[in-house]
């Protein structure tokens, strides 16, 4: 059971967060290990029904940028205590990610993305294409020019980590009401004052903003502007089989991305670059499409000739978040004393969000610059300084 709220809202709260997420979650269970008192979640649905519990589960290392790999060695390392300190099993298991390519053109990168890796301690290696069959045999290698492999990447149960979150959370004293949905953010005179949801009114002096997909419609509210725009994207499970696969496999030439669960189940997705973009939630489409579900089976069989002969058994579609750069927003904005946003995570904020909830707890509660949500604030898409990482892949 998850323990929530019931009744009215408070009247009051040190700290509001929309969205009952990874985000959400993470930074109030962050904000409350640090001794914040008085913190209150807002779902305006379930626990996980935003991006969250539609997500594949994983967490790699493997990135082309200095700061990405920071970030996820650093959440690897929250996610390999998580079931310990939430007193929850939230099924991480470290079985690798294999990302693969079938150009020769890709080569370089993924040399030096191993290379940059190696010298942030990340134990990635560069395999040819028959070395991958020691990793997952009967994968047709026949078209791969190389791939890259880290043993300590892997995989969680999403809805597990957000019951773990929502759980410990509820034993540091935050409250959790879901069901219910932030209409507007106040405030005046360049300080926030709170939220207006469907049941009253909450005055608080902090607000944070990790409604997910529906960031940018919120942070509207209070005059902040946010370039993201969001994209549906589609994800199938199979029929349980045999214990075959340990790692992920993902492709970075069509973003293909599989891995088996532990229920034996094939859980994967491909990107689509045909999909629209959205800004206003009122377009936002999550139905599934025959289209999805015949260019995934294309892919995998492709690459594993042997899935021809499973059944697919359930296919859905999450949204992904994403802002030009492909890296996520996180921090406050200046003359607006108290709001902070951590979204915009694309593809990759199921992997980062433990430890965007822990720096961005310290900093809003310290008050303390960090170097890394510093470069992903707001204003960098106004100072152009934008790098993307070439690994953006799914
Ligand atoms: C198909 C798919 C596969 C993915 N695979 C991976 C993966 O393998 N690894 C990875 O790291 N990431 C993956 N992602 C991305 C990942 O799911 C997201 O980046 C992450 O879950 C974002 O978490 P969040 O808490 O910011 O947002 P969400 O989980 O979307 O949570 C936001 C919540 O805010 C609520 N909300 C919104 N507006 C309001 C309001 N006004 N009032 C109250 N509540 C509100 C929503 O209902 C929602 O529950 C995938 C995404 C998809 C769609």
């Amino acid at each position: 059971m998850i323990p929530l709220s019931q009744g009215p809202v408070p009247a009051t709260a040190d700290a509001v967060l929309v969205g009952g997420g990874i985000n959400g979650l993470a930074t109030a269970y962050e904000l409350a290990r640090r001794g914040l008192k008085n913190i209150v979640v807002i779902e305006q649905n379930y626990i996980g029904s935003g991006s969250t519990g539609r997500c594949g589960g994983g967490i790699r290392q493997q990135w082309t940028t200095a700061e990405n790999i920071r970030l996820a060695q650093e959440s690897v390392a929250l996610y390999e205590k998580m079931s310990a300190e939430l007193g929850y099993q939230v099924f991480f298991r470290q079985g690798g990610y294999l990302m693969i390519t079938e150009s020769e053109a890709d080569l370089p990168a993924l040399r030096e993305a191993v290379a940059l890796q190696n010298r942030c301690s990340v134990p990635t290696e560069f395999l040819q294409p028959a070395e991958c069959l020691k990793i997952v045999p009967e994968l047709d290698v026949s078209r791969l020019k190389g791939a890259t492999f880290c043993p300590r990447d892997g995989t969680a149960y999403p809805f597990a980590v957000v019951w773990g979150y929502a759980r410990a959370c509820h034993r540091l004293g935050v409250k959790i009401f879901i069901r219910t949905a932030v209409r507007d953010i106040l405030s005046d005179d360049g300080r926030v004052l709170g939220v207006e949801t469907d049941r009253g009114r909450i005055s608080a002096p902090v607000v944070v903003n990790c409604a997910g997909p529906w960031a940018r419609h919120l942070a509207a509210k209070v005059g902040v502007e946010l370039p993201n725009r969001q994209e549906r994207h589609e994800i199938m499970v199979s029929e349980s089989l045999k214990p075959f696969l340990d790692p992920m496999v993902i492709s970075i030439t069509n973003g293909i991305y599989f891995s088996q669960s532990l229920r034996g189940e094939i859980v994967g997705g491909i990107g689509d670059p045909h999909e629209p973009h959205w800004q206003d939630p009122a377009d936002f489409d999550t139905r599934s499409q025959l289209r999805f579900a015949v260019r995934f089976a294309r892919a995998l069989i492709q690459l594993y000739p042997r899935a021809a002969e499973v059944r697919l058994m359930r296919q859905w579609a999450g949204l992904y978040d994403v802002t030009p750069d492909h890296r996520p927003i996180l921090g406050g904005v200046p003359g607006l004393g108290g709001y902070y946003h951590i979204c915009g995570f694309s593809g990759h904020g199921f992997m980062l969000g433990p430890v965007t909830g822990r720096r961005m707890a310290a900093q809003i509660t310290t008050g303390h610059p960090d170097e890394i949500i510093n470069s992903l604030s707001l204003s960098r898409f106004e100072n152009g300084d934008l790098q993307t990482d070439a690994f953006v892949v799914g």
